[in-house]
């Protein structure tokens, strides 16, 4: 092996990192990662197999405790997050499953934000109750009200910036200080930056949260989740829970997301670009209450955003209509979206192709209402994860759906 520094993940930019990291040919010399489909591994001898189990010598022995391109997958992630290790999980959720499995028992403290992801709410807030975990929900963007929430019994503090569907930001940094002080962890769930826009590890996180089913294929093709923390979180914490509870990533979908890794950069750049065309075309038509996207010097935490997020706001916004009442706010919502001809209803995002959806009644719907009302999702809001297309035939399709609501 050579000793060159510059062949080494550390002292690479994120774009050399996407496209050659954790890229091990096997005998055959191959050039992009192998997909290595199989459940169980054959064990040269029986004490081999023993000493593979115990952990006493390395080795593959079954396809939930490892598999050589999951494990590419685990290294290059961690490599374009600036983390020491990651662990691949099937979904975001089954990430953040693990996370809070790992991490808290009976009697412990979460704070996070009220305007998280839905379904994040619900597992930690309403799940975890059950088994005695209590939660605090917290405005997103008051840091003082974070430190405030805490008790001697905080374990976690759980953030997402930008937020699923307003895009509301935290600042990490000051998140990372509240939670050292209170001798706690900050797990930041990365989605919607990505590694492109954001490294959370670098501004004080402990571990970064991911749904690699978003941008990280990036193409809607398959699930996939993992957490990126340091070295000692995964072999201790994260690892021996997974072998026990099997949350794990197939072989496949690691192959294919390794794949979107390759391009994550060049989409989040322009994914960015065309959200901001499209957040600022939006601004302007009559129909529209209101734009949130972070790349818009309208968004609360514009400038946050914008030193937090490389100057950039990433590839989702939302809007809201102009109505007069929930009921019609709601009508007007679904009228857009059934109107929409290039956009598609459709709840994934971070895909190549322009997805729109009517946050409170699919993402958020599960919530109750004060829950809703708290994370300011009314029923006139349209989130749209922006795509590749040409931003003047996005402009188009939303102006014909507008008229047509408007009609
Ligand atoms: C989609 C999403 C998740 C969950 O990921 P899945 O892969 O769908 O399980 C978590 N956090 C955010 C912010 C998301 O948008």
């Amino acid at each position: 092996m050579s000793s060159d520094t510059s062949k080494r993940p550390s002292n690479w930019h994120p774009e050399t990192i996407a496209v050659h990291a954790a890229v091990e040919p096997s005998q055959y010399g191959e050039n992009s990662e192998a997909l290595y489909l199989t459940s169980g591994y054959e064990q040269p001898s029986a004490e081999v197999a023993a000493a593979r189990f115990a952990g006493d010598e390395a080795g593959y022995t079954y396809a939930r405790l490892g598999n050589p391109t999951v494990a590419s997958f685990e290294q290059r992630l961690a490599a374009m997050e600036g983390a020491e290790a990651a662990i691949a999980t099937s979904t975001g959720m089954s990430a953040i499953l693990l996370l809070c499995m790992s991490l808290l028992r009976s009697g412990d403290h979460v704070i996070c934000s009220h305007s998280m992801f839905g379904s994040t709410i619900k597992l930690i807030g309403s799940e975890f109750a059950k088994f005695g975990v209590t939660t605090t929900f917290v405005s997103q963007t008051d840091a003082a009200a974070w430190r405030a929430a805490v008790t001697p019994q905080t374990k976690l503090l759980f953030a997402e910036t930008p937020t699923n569907p307003l895009t509301d930001v935290c600042d990490i940094a000051a998140l990372a200080q509240i939670a050292k002080d209170a001798g706690a962890v900050l797990a930041v769930d990365n989605c919607f930056a990505s590694p492109i826009l954001q490294k959370p590890i670098a501004l004080g996180a402990d571990i970064v949260v991911h749904s690699g089913t978003k941008s990280l294929d990036g193409q809607g093709r398959v699930m996939a989740g993992a957490l990126c923390a340091s070295q000692a979180l995964v072999d201790d914490a994260f690892s021996p829970l997974i072998r026990s509870a099997g949350m794990t990533l197939s072989p496949f979908n690691a192959w294919v997301v390794l794949k979107g890794l390759e391009t994550l950069g060049i989409r989040m750049r322009a994914q960015s670009a065309n959200a901001l065309a499209l957040a600022e075309w939006l601004s302007m038509q009559p129909a529209v209450n209101r734009v949130f996207y972070p790349g818009l010097q309208s968004h609360s935490q514009h400038a946050l955003a914008m030193r937090q997020q490389s100057n950039m706001g990433g590839g989702v916004l939302s809007f809201e209509l102009k109505a007069t009442s929930p009921e019609a706010g709601r009508a007007q919502a679904f009228a857009l979206l059934n109107h929409l001809e290039l956009a598609k209803i459709c709840t994934n995002l971070g895909d190549t192709k322009t997805l729109a959806s009517h946050p409170a009644s699919t993402s958020h719907g599960r919530l109750t209402e004060p829950q809703r009302a708290q994370a300011g999702i009314s029923q006139a809001l349209v989130r749209v994860s922006v795509g590749l297309e040409h931003t003047d035939d996005l402009k188009a399709d939303f102006a014909q759906a507008l008229r047509a609501v408007a009609g």
